[in-house]
């Protein structure tokens, strides 16, 4: 599949879709504009890419919302060099937008099929995560801990609590907490103790598992 001028004209307006739903940082529509997500798809959803949808990617998982993704970047508020580590790296697509917001991504995926897919994909189109690791999210990533910010792209029925102990204190981890549907839970490392836990809605994601052995 190639990236034509069709296709951009298809980013732009889904930029301006998701500003109307509350999409405001400039810097993640400009990422939404840039990066050709039919690319991340098979090749029959193309029509669909640029919609506001999610999308079935191999074993059985999504790819997430466009507006999902804008929305959890958006609320991780992240900089230039921040350290991120993202849970349930998919299609590879919100590794992108990071890697877009020019953070060090580390970022991991239980399903063996997808880890190398993506692992692969991602570097040919110019996008290189700081590291791929295929593993169980539930554990976190404790040899490259501390994290600026840690955000989870799966339901995860309850908060892991190592993912917690590898925030640096300031650090925000995203999370959607739930079976069937999730509440994105934002909690604020605000001392080495204590966390600010914040409630932003209800969303829909695929289950965060436990490591198929
Ligand atoms: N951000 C991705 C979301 C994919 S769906 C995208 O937009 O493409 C969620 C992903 O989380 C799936 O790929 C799933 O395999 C993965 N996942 C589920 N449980 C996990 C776990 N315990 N550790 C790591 N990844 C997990």
């Amino acid at each position: 599949m190639r990236d034509t001028t069709k296709h951009q004209g298809l980013r732009n307006q889904l930029a301006n879709v998701l500003h109307k739903k509350g999409i405001v940082d400039e810097k993640v529509l400009s990422a939404v504009r840039k990066i050709p997500r039919h690319l991340f798809i098979d090749s029959s959803f193309e029509d669909h890419a640029y919609k506001d949808k999610a999308f079935p990617i191999a074993a059985d998982q999504t790819i997430s919302h466009p507006y999902t993704v804008a929305f959890q970047t958006q609320t991780l508020e992240i900089k230039e060099g921040e350290k991120v580590l993202e849970i349930g790296t998919g299609s590879g697509y919100q590794t992108a937008v990071l890697l877009e917001l020019k953070a060090e991504v580390y970022t991991i995926e239980r399903q063996h099929e997808l880890f190398k897919k993506t692992s692969l994909f991602l570097p040919k189109i110019g996008y290189k995560a700081k590291r791929f690791v295929f593993g169980d999210g539930y554990k976190g990533l404790p040899e490259n801990a501390p994290f600026d910010k840690i955000i989870v792209t799966a339901g995860a029925p309850f908060i892991p609590k190592p993912l917690l102990g590898q925030l640096k204190v300031g650090g925000k981890l995203l999370i959607p907490v739930g079976d069937g549907t999730q509440i994105m839970t934002l909690l604020v490392r605000t001392s080495p103790k204590e966390f600010e836990k914040h409630e932003l809605g209800d969303f829909r994601f695929v289950p965060m598992l436990e490591k198929k052995n």
